[in-house]
């Protein structure tokens, strides 16, 4: 509703009500994605749009267990270049500019930090960014994760397309998610199959699970029209599903991780 606070939007907060918020430590959540192309049928805002819906939903399940930060909605991009609208920062600037966000967050108070991310490409930066914000502060806990991640088993025992590979880029999964929550923006008469990765037992993406060996070479070498998987089978009832699913385990996680303690650091000089 229009000109409503939610109390779980960091930007909501006036604050005085932000410093009030330190005493009972929520979990500060980071959601960060990425503008970038997504294949003829679906839109550039898929990694970004997924992400912040799933994080929204979350907020509103688990009020009072965390708080969410504005948006970060670009990301590491080089690879894509190659495809018109794709905005590229670099992983250093990333993990900086990252980092620094996380570092304000603790110098307000805050312990527990999550990066949300909805981009596969994020995922080395964002680890490092991770670990300088816990390496440059103390008692401090922040972890970032990927949300295909949170329901693995959910999508492999209900995914139409192959593994590995139908579940790489703006394939069954993106495609489905998006299904469920706009219908209307995705052009499923354009949606086309490619599995552009040459067969590997080694090298492969998808995310229900990356191949043992990490490789990301220009995306325009392994895709034909910017899709690594298949769309084609995407439902709208697997996307809600699956978005479900993701809702209810990040829910848990946030929860879980707000009271998650490890020993004190010991310095052994
Ligand atoms: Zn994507």
């Amino acid at each position: 509703m229009h000109g409503e606070r939610k109390p779980w939007m960091w930007e909501h907060l006036t604050w005085p009500q932000l410093r009030q918020r330190v005493d009972d430590q929520p979990v500060v959540v980071l959601s960060i994605a990425s503008v970038e192309d997504h294949g003829p049928h679906l839109p550039m805002d898929v990694d970004n749009f997924l992400i912040r819906s799933i994080c929204e939903a979350t907020g509103e399940r688990i009020q009072d267990q965390m708080l969410l930060l504005p948006h970060l909605p670009f990301g590491f991009e080089t690879h894509h270049m190659d495809y018109p609208g794709t905005i590229d920062i670099a992983a250093d600037h990333l993990v900086d500019f990252v980092a620094d966000i996380g570092l304000s967050v603790v110098r307000h108070g805050f312990k527990r930090i999550l990066i949300a991310n909805g981009h596969g490409s994020n995922m080395p930066v964002l680890d490092l960014a991770a670990r300088k914000i816990n390496n440059q502060s103390e008692d401090v806990l922040c972890g970032s994760f990927i949300w295909p991640s949170l329901i693995l088993d959910t999508l492999r025992q209900t995914r139409q397309s192959k593994y590995p590979g139908g579940m790489a880029h703006a394939g069954e999964l993106e495609t489905a998610v998006y299904l469920h929550l706009n219908e209307g923006a995705v052009a499923m008469d354009l949606a086309k199959a490619d599995f552009g990765f040459p067969p590997s037992d080694f090298i492969y993406h998808d995310l229900a699970g990356m191949g043992p060996v990490n490789l990301a070479p220009w995306h325009s070498q392994i895709s034909d029209q910017g899709v690594v998987g298949d769309p084609t089978v995407a439902t709208r009832e697997n996307g809600e599903r699956w978005f479900d699913a993701t809702v209810e385990r990040m829910a848990e996680l946030v929860v879980e991780f707000r009271n998650w303690h490890t020993k004190p650091r010991t310095d052994h000089h």
